[in-house]
Parts: structure tokens; sequence; C-alpha cells
């Protein structure tokens, strides 16, 4: 029986590895222990209505919310429902969750009417299922797992893809024949000057899936997180978990004044779009803004080891001084479109994670959802895998993924998607990104320029504002603030 084949090594690639069993895995990614994964960063945990008195429904109410109602809404309830099992599986897996005397130790984080996020070591939530994820992965005879592999091309036959082009450390290329196909490659921050991702969420899965013909989905809803430290050298930029302000902490401008005070009735804990678009209107207008976790101080070692650690690294002492934040680029609500299975419009390809769409996010993701949709779809995935065809044929045709830009190259191309795609967007922008790009010889012919290209296009088609798209010079969604166009159109 041939292998099924899975790129990628975060929570949705190793959780698709394992659900696949007893079908035989062939496991690709880059870097080593799926350690360079977005999904090894995590910091606040997973959302999952396991605390008493919290149901499903309710959280299905705080995601449709967050999303702005553009959610899929059987997409929605099925992963709400799935996700207390989802972390009971975790946990039987020895993810080592925190706990209290009662039961989970929950975390609150924004959009979220109440505590419902279940982390471990405190704010080092990814890491922990990572090296649990990879453990059982490491140990499962079905599964032969090839570190330090890159994407670069797809095999087709008759409109089915049956194989995979990957390059080896040493720059050797290698087919591989494959019954059916995972891309779970994360997300596409690091086309952005300011995220939060890891260099390999690169979007190359996402450009590779767009060049062979997948359809896709949403490509358009980007989601800034509020409070990443702003250190504008750092790649990626440290994050500063929303778990503090879940605790108590408090978004203040140089004044001390609450920067999110009669802005959105959860205030501090308003949804992600909502507080990104505050905090870069206060910056543009050349205010500075901070995240004031002073009356954490108590807590900060015992339940932010990491955030503890970032700012000590960088010499900061949260338990004394207000931390500089600035929104950075986190994660792409849009993708590959996908099923319920993970199964894109391409025979033989599935898609899961970060990189596909299922439409479960709608136009802005709810905090904690994305490692829950890791797992649920991931799982999925994988279980629909094993009923792939015993044995296909040998591919009569590739899709390359083509050329890269070079490091200078994707300076300039970060600088027009920061200018173009941020949390605020208008039509003469995006469509000087598209121009500069198009006259950009080293980045017209690259796949970074093309997937740039089809994300500015997506933003360009949605003159109206919902969710993390704010148009500036479209019609506003009702929860968000007026846009002081004169000056977004300046940009
Ligand atoms: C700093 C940070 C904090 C976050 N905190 C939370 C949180 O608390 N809760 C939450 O729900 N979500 C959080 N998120 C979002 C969440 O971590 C991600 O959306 C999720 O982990 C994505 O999982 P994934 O498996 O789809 O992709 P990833 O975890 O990014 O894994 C992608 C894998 O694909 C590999 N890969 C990529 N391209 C290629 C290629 N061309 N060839 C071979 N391999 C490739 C990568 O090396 C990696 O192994 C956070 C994200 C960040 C960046």
């Amino acid at each position: 029986m041939q292998d099924v084949v899975i790129v990628g090594a975060g929570v949705a690639g190793l959780c698709a590895a394992l659900a696949a069993a007893p079908r035989p895995v062939l496991l690709l990614s880059r870097g080593r222990d799926g350690v360079e994964s977005a999904s090894a960063l995590a910091q606040g945990g997973i959302a999952a209505a396991v605390g008493e008195g919290d149901d499903p429904q309710a959280h299905a109410a705080d995601t449709f919310a967050a999303g702005a109602h553009h959610n899929e809404v059987a997409a929605v309830m099925s992963l709400v429902q799935a996700a207390p099992a989802a972390v009971e599986w975790l946990a039987a897996l020895g993810v080592p969750f925190d706990r209290d005397g009662r039961g989970w130790r929950l975390g609150r984080e924004g959009g979220h009417g109440r505590a419902r996020i279940v982390h471990a070591g405190g704010d080092g939530s990814g890491l922990a299922i990572v090296r649990v994820l990879a453990r059982a992965v490491k140990a499962a005879s079905h599964v032969r797992w090839l570190e330090d592999w890159e994407l670069r091309g797809l095999g087709v036959r008759d409109g089915r893809v049956v194989a995979v082009r990957a390059r080896d450390a040493g720059g050797h290329l290698q087919e591989f024949r494959a019954a059916a196909v995972l891309l779970a490659t994360g997300g596409i921050g690091a086309l952005f000057g300011a995220t939060t991702n890891p260099p390999g969420a690169d979007g190359a899965g996402l450009a590779l899936a767009l060049a062979a013909g997948a359809a896709a989905r949403d490509l358009e809803f980007l989601q800034f997180h509020p409070t990443a430290l702003a250190v504008p050298e750092a790649r990626p930029r440290p994050l500063l978990t929303e778990a503090l302000r879940g605790a108590g902490a408090v978004l203040r401008d140089d004044e001390g004044r609450p920067l999110m005070a009669g802005q959105h009735p959860l205030g501090d804990l308003a949804p992600r779009d909502i507080v990104a678009r505050r905090l870069f209107r206060h910056l543009r207008e050349g205010g500075r803004c901070w995240l004031d976790a002073t009356a954490l101080a108590e807590r900060l070692a015992a339940e932010f080891p990491t955030v503890a650690g970032i700012c000590a690294r960088r010499g900061l002492d949260p338990a004394r001084q207000w931390l500089p934040v600035a929104p950075a680029m986190h994660y792409h609500m849009g993708g590959v479109a996908v099923d319920a299975d993970g199964r894109t419009t391409l025979p033989g390809l599935f898609a899961a994670g970060e990189v596909a769409c299922s439409g479960v996010h709608g136009a802005n993701r709810l905090a904690s959802n994305s490692l829950l949709e890791a797992v649920v779809a991931g799982r999925r995935a994988g279980a629909a895998m094993r009923a792939a065809p015993a044995r296909v044929a040998a591919a009569a045709d590739s899709v390359e993924l083509g050329v890269g830009a070079t490091s200078s190259d994707l300076t300039r191309l970060r600088r027009w998607m920061d200018a173009a795609l941020g949390p605020e967007r208008d039509a003469a922008g995006l469509r000087r990104a598209l121009t500069c790009i198009a006259a950009d010889v080293g980045l017209a012919g690259s796949w970074q320029g093309r997937l740039a290209g089809r994300l500015l296009e997506a933003a360009l088609a949605r003159p109206v504002s919902l969710g993390a798209h704010f148009r500036c010079d479209g019609i506003s969604s009702p929860e968000a603030p007026a846009c002081p166009a004169s000056r977004a159109s300046s940009r």
C-alpha cells in the first residue's frame, strides 16, 4: 500500500500523521522535531468549553461574534463540539495541561465571554503540545518522518495529485509517490515586516496549492495581534499573550489612560481586530502603546514564564515597567478552501491547520481557536486519508513552486505588504502594491510575488469592511469605529 504524504510538522501535520494509522505515512518537514513551527510558539493555549457552566453553544457564540458572523456555521458547531474531546485526547497523550484542585486551570482571552483557555506550562502551551505530539509520531511505526526537507512541487496525473517533490538539506530533489497529500504548512506571516510568525511561515504550501489550481477562500482576512513587543528589528516579534489582559493587564497610552476605554463593551478583551485597529491608529497619530502588567507582578514568573523570559532577555521588567507594544501580523484566516475532512478542490490534495480555510474563523479568528482547529482538522484529515486509493499511477505532469525571491527582494515585498495589507486598507494602497510588485524584476517572477498578488487582489475585491478586513474607503461594519480616511489615503 502506498504512503500518504503529509507536509508540515506543526500541530496539524503531527495530529494528521497519528490519525492516519495504520496507513503508512511519509511526513516531510522543514526543521526538526516540529519546533520551528508556529505551533511551538503558541502561548495562550486551546479554547474549549470545559469549565463549569460553560457549553459549546457559548463558545460558538463568541466564535461567531469575533468572526463578524462571516463563519461557516456547520464548521463552527462541529469545532466547538469537538473541543472538549480534543483536549482530553491531548491530555491522554501526555500533554501536561495546567490544573488546579477543581480541574483544568482556565485562562481568558480576547473575545471570550468567560475563562475558557486550557494551557500548559503557564504560557508555554504550544511547545508543550508539540513536544508530546512529536514524541508520539516518532514512536509510531506507521510514520516515516524526513526532517529538513523542503516542499518544491506536486506531481499530477489526470487531474489528481499523486506525488510530492521535495528537496533535502543538501539540495537534492526527490519525488515521492503519494496516494494522497496533506498540506499542513502553516501561515504566511513571514511575508510581512512586522510579524509574530516564525521564518518558515512563508506561505509556500499555500502558493503551491494555488499554482496547482486548488480553490482559495477568504485570502484577504489577516489577523494582527495587538500586543507584539514593539522591537522593530526583531523577526519574529515576541508575543505578549492576550492571557495577560485576561488576567488583568491593561493597554495604556503615554499618560497612562486606558486605550480601550469606551471602544468596546469587552474593553481590553475586545476581539483582536478591534484592539489591533485601536493601537494601529494611536501609533499612526504619533502616540505610543503600552501594556501595563504590573498588577500581575506576583503571578508573572509562575503563570507567564515565557513572557517573563522574553522581557528578561531584553532587559525589561514587566513587574515594574509598562511594556511597549504594537500590532503585528499574526494569523491567516483565509487559505486553501477545504471541506470538513480537509479535502481541497483538487482530487488527492488535502489541507489542514492555518494553510487551510474551512470558513470556521470567519473574518477574524477567536483567540485560541487555531490550535484547536489544527488538532481537530488535522485528525479529521488524517482519518480521511486512510481511505485514499491503495496505489496511484506515476505522475504525468508536475506543478513547481518556482523561483523564490532573494532576501533583499523580500525586504521590499514586506514593506509593500505592511503598507497595503495592514489593519487598514484602501484601494489606492492595494493597487499601488500590486503595481510595484508587478514592476519589480526580482519579485514579479517569484512565487512570493505571485502569492502576494493573490492576497492583494482578494482585498481589492472586497470593498466592504468586515472583521479584520477594514477598508478605509469602504463601508464600515457596524462594530468598527469610523476611519480617519484622509490620513489613510495619503499613506
Ligand atoms: C507567537 C504565536 C502565538 C500563538 N498563540 C496561539 C495560542 O495561544 N492559541 C492558538 O490557538 N493559536 C495560537 N497561535 C496560532 C497557532 O499557533 C497557529 O495558527 C497553529 O499552530 C498553526 O498550526 P499548523 O500546524 O497549521 O502550522 P505550523 O504550526 O506553523 O506548522 C507548519 C509546519 O509546516 C512546515 N513547513 C512550512 N512550509 C514548508 C515547506 N515549504 N516545506 C516543508 N515544510 C514546511 C513548518 O516547518 C512546520 O513544521 C499563535 C501563533 C503564534 C505565531
